[in-house]
């Protein structure tokens, strides 16, 4: 049976991109739901509405998966079993120590957007930036490049394209559209149907993408900080340390009255993205990791030899032939640094991504089916074979912590103790260190056992 996106919604795998929203002009709202994630309603759809977002739904089978979206765009470029077609890969940097600060990671994708912008080849840029009042953040438009400056890194909070793209769709002008993955992917699939914004939407600019996160996780690490839930107006997720390496960074949350809490983002409960707390549905059912659909993708060089630099590096994929002119303009006008790095090296810097994005999408297909669960058509089959019975339970436990974090954490709301939220997630913290360490020293006959017995963590 096909995976529709009634599936999509009713299993909990609606990421909230809006592109249902927009396809449907409204008909179908995306809120904010209590768990801090946008969440599309099909209950007003008729019939017909749920069938045009059908078509639109990065989760569900009615649109094309991302070998079909990027073989439709650049059918020329040669195909990586793990980062999708590409032109060229690199790693980088804006060479200016003062902007590099500014951004995540090497700063080359605001460099890029801004280039964009500077050469006309767009007139506007979508992308997220701070919010106002309480909502922390939000997908906004910048048109000069001087604007794009003040919103800068990552965004890792639930947002949606919704009212951002209808506002500009058919005002004329073109647009770079900045996100995600499964939202690039949402945008392709708008633009198959809507000749309008396929005229509009010139360039795509893809995030590497681990897994989003819902506005709890702005607001427990705020917490963990000491600003409670209702005084934060606002957080800053990657503040760079000079004193250790790219990938050990801090955060910054500010409260109300200007109260601002430095702390390193590795000491909080939920710091490691390995757990997954505040994970969507969604990304438990997603095979797409280098934005294959984009025409150029930036994130971080989580290798050895960049990460020994605390000022942050890049590992980008190139697409589009005018993205490569771009980047090889500013390396000889001295504005960015690039190095080529090969197809392999790109994904290995993205190693524990392509684990989860693999065998434990293979995994949860498989579990979920057994259950008689409905599951979207992945480019992964589902299965067991070749993945170890350790990997399979921290599989399993991880899932089990992204689900736990929002019910714990709502509790921790309602009841204004942080500890509801952060007594559960170490136990089951200590449960995952248990299984990882447990699996490493059982000989292979007590692994087998383990296996059965952790069928269902
Ligand atoms: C949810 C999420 C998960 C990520 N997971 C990984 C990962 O697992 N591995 C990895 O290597 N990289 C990941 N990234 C990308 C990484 O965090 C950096 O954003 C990327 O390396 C670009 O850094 P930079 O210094 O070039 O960008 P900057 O120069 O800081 O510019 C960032 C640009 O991206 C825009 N932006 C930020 N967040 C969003 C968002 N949510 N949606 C749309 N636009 C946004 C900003 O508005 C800005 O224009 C993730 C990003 C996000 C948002
Ligand atoms: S994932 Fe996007 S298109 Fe699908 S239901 Fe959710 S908001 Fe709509
Ligand atoms: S992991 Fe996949 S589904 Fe989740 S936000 Fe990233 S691209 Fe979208």
């Amino acid at each position: 049976m096909a995976h529709t996106i009634s599936d999509v919604v009713a299993r909990g795998m609606c990421v909230g991109c809006g592109g249902c929203a927009i396809r449907t002009g409204g008909a179908i709202p995306v809120r904010l739901d209590r768990y801090g994630m946008f969440q599309a309603d099909l209950t007003a759809a008729d019939p017909e509405q749920l069938e045009a977002a059908d078509r639109v739904c990065p989760f569900s089978d009615s649109s094309p998966d991302e070998d079909q979206v990027s073989e439709a765009h650049y059918a020329e470029l040669p195909t990586h079993p793990r980062i999708g077609r590409y032109r060229s890969v690199y790693a980088g940097r804006v060479v200016d120590d003062d902007r590099i600060v500014g951004s995540s990671s090497g700063g080359l994708t605001s460099w890029f957007l801004g280039e964009l912008l500077d050469r006309s080849l767009v007139d506007g840029v979508i992308h997220v930036g701070k919010g106002e009042g309480s909502e922390l953040f939000r997908y906004t438009v910048s048109r000069t490049s001087g604007d794009l400056l003040a919103d800068r890194k990552s965004m890792y909070a639930s947002t949606t394209l919704d009212e951002v793209v209808r506002e500009v769709r058919g005002d004329g002008r073109t647009y770079a559209v900045v996100g995600v993955p499964c939202f690039i992917t949402a945008v392709r699939h708008l633009e198959r149907e809507d000749e309008v914004l396929r005229r509009q939407f010139t360039w795509h600019v893809g995030l590497v993408c681990g897994h989003l996160k819902s506005r709890f996780f702005a607001e427990s690490l705020a917490w963990q900080a000491g600003v409670r839930p209702d005084e934060l107006e606002g957080i800053d997720f990657r503040v760079k340390n000079p004193a250790r390496r790219s990938y050990s960074y801090d955060y910054l949350a500010r409260g109300r009255g200007g109260r601002a809490r430095l702390r390193r983002t590795l000491s909080a409960i939920d710091g490691s993205w390995g757990y997954g707390a505040f994970q969507p549905g969604a990304c438990n059912f997603c095979d797409d990791v280098f934005a294959e659909t984009a025409d150029v993708v930036f994130g971080d060089a989580w290798l050895p030899q960049y990460t020994e630099d605390w000022q942050g590096t890049n590992v980008l994929v190139t697409r589009a032939a005018e993205a490569d002119r771009i980047l090889g303009d500013g390396v000889r006008d001295g504005a960015i640094r690039l190095e080529p790095l090969t197809t392999d090296l790109a994904a290995q810097s993205q190693a524990g991504n392509f684990r989860h994005r693999r065998d434990g999408l293979r995994v949860r297909l498989a579990d979920d089916l057994a259950d008689g669960l409905s599951v979207p058509r992945k480019r992964v089959s589902p299965g067991y074979d070749g993945v170890s019975s350790q990997r399979i339970a921290l599989i399993r436990q991880r899932r089990a912590m992204s689900e736990l974090s929002f019910a714990a954490f709502l509790d921790a709301r309602t009841s204004g103790r942080l500890s509801a939220y952060t007594a559960p997630m170490r136990a089951a913290i200590r449960r995952y260190r248990r299984i990882e360490s447990e699996g490493k020293s059982l000989p292979t006959r007590a692994r087998e056992a383990l296996r059965s017995v952790l069928r269902r963590g």
